[in-house]
């Protein structure tokens, strides 16, 4: 098995006894989370999962989500991480269009389930998934008995299926192979000063690629140690760094802004930490010179879920001297600046991030059209747009795509859209986002009523959508427009000029 599946064995091969995961004051050891993950995989074989099925995963940060992935690397399954702020709906259409045959769930997301008729199994993570593990062989749990399969899992197979939203509205799932991983956690390791004794807070979520891959997966490839926690809370934060000798930690700007604006900020004994990452989101540089200024090392990294994701990263060493930036390619990764004709973008130019490296997705799920799209002659489109100094070191200016990242979460505007759009007061709306200083953007909806005298209400909308969308997609605010949305001669909504006329805060 040269897959990810194999990781728990090869760390128990080397460092048995050393702590692996740590949650809700219980600790598991790489021979434990090994054995753990083998006897699930044998469990899920009985249960009738085979090669190449889908095994959906609906949990915030807990054992189980690792363990089933490692489980389905072992089985040569194919694991599908959901995000749990997601409403039902999604959910659903998400499940269906993987055809996931089996979905682990944590007990308190039970009403995001869909109801058990179209053949999908269910697994509560509690009472109900230990008895399955309880089920497998005991000569499954020996790390040195290989789990059987007729051919090996070799590293262009498919690992994972990520879901990430798109300018067309229903998510498309980002197909990463288990070399894609693999070459990732590569990449942080040469790039992110982790250790062997590293103790990670894992508090960003595990369904996102940037805690998965920028901290657990190069973390556990080390030996390293993840402490999981099922939410963030800036205060609950300080208390972990101080309990577990915290040395390390991934956030969204969000995170680290409600950490720096605690009342715990001035007094929490911090000594232990190491190194922060921070991206997912443009960094302000005032965060940045905040943790700065109490010593704290913070580098920033830019990435996306089709690049496993890391692309770009600040090294420690330029942590300081090009703040603000977010660094350079990693090791084996390659990053051009295009013009919109293709051509370079020269230094100081502003240009479309290409990405190109072992690392890049293999493509969307069952969307052939998108994924011709997305990479173009080798080249992952990123449609984020950058700037490079003469050094060589990249900032992240802008974006082409219209998207909104809020506290983290990317909101697709046309997906807001068109499920607002089908509310029968609204005759045409348009989605834009709002700076605001806790979640970077919020969205906002401006919005034609089909009637003038009866325009529909925030709190209409907001109803409407539940259920529907996820919460932190739903509109935050809503201007009423006395006149048709201002659109290009293609028909296409004019999001800089709206932005300009109703994007004041
Ligand atoms: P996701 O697929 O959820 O990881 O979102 C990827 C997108 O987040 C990128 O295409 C960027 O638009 C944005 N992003 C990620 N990291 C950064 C960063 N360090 N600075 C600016 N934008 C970022
Ligand atoms: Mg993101």
């Amino acid at each position: 098995n040269e897959g990810l599946g194999s990781w728990p064995a090869r760390r128990a091969r080397k460092t048995p006894h050393r702590t692996a995961l740590v949650h809700d004051g219980t600790s598991y050891t790489y021979r434990e989370l090994n054995e753990r993950s083998t006897r699930l995989a044998y469990a899920l074989r009985g249960a009738g999962i085979e090669r190449g099925d889908r095994v959906a995963c609906l949990t915030p940060n807990h054992p189980a989500y690792l363990e089933t992935l490692f489980a389905c690397g072992l089985l040569g399954a194919v694991f599908v991480p959901l995000n749990t702020r997601l409403a039902a709906d999604e959910i659903r259409s998400q499940l269906d269009d993987c055809g996931a045959r089996l979905l682990l769930h944590a007990p308190s997301l039970a009403p995001l389930v869909p109801t058990p008729d179209s053949g999908l199994r269910t697994v509560e993570i509690g009472p109900a998934y230990e008895e399955l593990l309880a089920t497998a062989t005991s000569a499954s749990t020996a790390a040195d008995v290989p789990f059987p399969l007729d051919e090996p899992v070799r590293p262009d197979d498919l690992c994972l299926i990520m879901y990430t939203s798109g300018t067309t509205g229903r998510a498309k799932g980002a197909m990463l192979t288990h070399a894609n991983l693999t070459w990732n956690a590569v990449n942080v390791l040469v790039d992110a000063e982790l250790a062997a004794d590293e103790r990670a807070l894992v508090s960003a979520p595990l369904f996102h690629t940037a805690a998965l891959g920028m901290l657990a997966l190069p973390v556990l490839l080390k030996g390293g140690s993840c402490v999981l926690v099922e939410s963030f809370d800036a205060d609950d934060a300080f208390d972990l760094i101080e309990r577990h000798g915290i040395t390390t930690m991934f956030g969204v700007p969000t995170m680290y802004e409600r950490m720096a604006a605690s009342a715990r900020w001035p007094s929490a004994d911090l000594s232990s930490l190491r190194t922060l990452l921070c991206g997912g989101a443009p960094v302000p540089r005032p965060l940045i010179d905040t943790y700065q200024r109490r010593g704290l090392l913070f580098q920033q990294g830019y990435g996306m879920t089709e690049a496993s994701p890391g692309v770009l990263f600040l090294d420690a060493e330029d942590a300081t001297r090009k703040a603000g930036s977010a660094g350079v390619p990693h090791f084996f990764t390659d990053v051009r600046l295009a013009h919109p004709d293709g051509s370079e973008a020269g230094v100081g130019e502003e240009g479309e991030v290409l990405v190109n490296g072992p690392h890049v997705m293999a493509g969307y799920w069952g969307r052939p059209e998108a994924t011709t799209a997305a990479l173009r002659d080798g080249w992952l489109h990123t449609g984020d747009i950058a700037r490079a100094d003469a050094d060589g070191h990249l900032t992240v200016v802008d974006r082409l795509k219209d998207m909104i990242i809020s506290g983290g979460e990317n909101i697709y505007p046309a997906e807001v859209e068109e499920a607002a759009g089908a509310h029968p007061a609204v005759a045409e709306c348009a989605v834009i986002g709002v700076p605001d200083a806790d979640w970077g953007e919020v969205p906002r909806i401006v919005v034609v009523p089909a009637d003038p005298g009866e325009p529909p209400t925030l709190d209409d909308l907001r109803a409407f959508l539940a259920g529907r969308l996820a919460s932190y997609k739903t509109p935050r605010s809503l201007v009423i427009a006395g006149e048709l949305l201002p659109r290009t001669a293609s028909g296409k909504l004019r999001k800089p000029l709206l932005r300009e006329r109703h994007g004041t805060p």
